[in-house]
């Protein structure tokens, strides 16, 4: 360092990977707000795609129409995490993403190589542009999309207690019902064969069912203050 120049601290990479109902999203974003760093919603890029591709009418049972056009909706996320915003060729869809119907299909979509490669490097350049890092969450964030992440979280719970908070955030939706749903959903996102979802070798895995968030929040922000240190 030149004449006592203030040093910035170099960016850090954090990929939150694990199921849904985990707390993944409430936890990301709140880690990345506290520690000023940018905050990118995978599984949001995954809808986003998925109802595109249901709102031009391609049959979501046909990975070959679904390929051919892959690359033409302009996914665009904002990655401030006090306001996270996801467009589709200029049309924000942040209330459309979470209906049911694109609920039900995004595993189908988001299956097909075509369409994971697409997001994928979306990822990585927005990962990359982020001023003083970022909280990336998702499903395959560790093992595939940033595998040199600074940090890997793999964050864990039991299906009952996926279950029970998914559907307090869908408003009092039948537990068992969403409790099956999300199985199913977990079932072909862990068993497709590009990048499924996967705790990462090098993961810290951490079992959110008898944590608060703020707990789950708490643990995770040290574990990123503790890596930035190192750095
Ligand atoms: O996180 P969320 O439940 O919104 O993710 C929706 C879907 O997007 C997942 O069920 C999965 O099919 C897909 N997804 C993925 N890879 C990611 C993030 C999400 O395949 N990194």
């Amino acid at each position: 360092m030149e004449n006592g120049a203030a040093r910035t601290a170099p960016p850090v990479i954090v990929a939150i990977d694990g199921p849904s109902g985990t707390g993944k999203s409430s936890t990301s974003k709140a880690v990345a707000a506290q520690l000023g760093l940018s905050y990118l919603d995978t599984g949001a890029q995954y809808r986003a795609i998925t109802w595109w591709m249901v709102t031009n009418g391609i049959d979501i049972d046909d990975p070959t129409a679904i390929a051919a056009v892959a690359g033409k909706p302009e996914i665009v996320s904002g990655t401030d995490p006090a306001h996270p915003t996801i467009t589709v060729d200029g049309v924000d869809v942040a209330g459309p993403i979470r209906t049911q119907e694109v609920t039900s299909k995004v595993s189908a979509v988001s299956a097909v190589p075509e369409v994971r490669a697409t997001i994928t490097e979306l990822q990585r350049t927005l990962a990359a542009a982020a001023p003083a890092g970022i909280v990336v969450e998702g499903r395959d964030i560790g093992t595939t999309v940033l595998p040199d992440a600074d940090l890997k979280i793999f964050l864990t719970a039991s299906p009952e207690a996926r279950a029970a908070r998914r559907s307090g955030e869908l408003k009092g939706a039948d537990v068992h019902a969403t409790r099956e749903a999300l199985i199913k959903r977990d079932a072909a996102d862990s068993s497709r064969k590009t990048s499924p979802l996967a705790k990462a070798d090098d993961a810290v895995e951490v079992d959110t069912t008898d944590l608060t968030l703020a707990q789950v929040i708490e643990c995770v922000v040290t574990l990123v203050e503790e890596k930035r240190a190192a750095k």
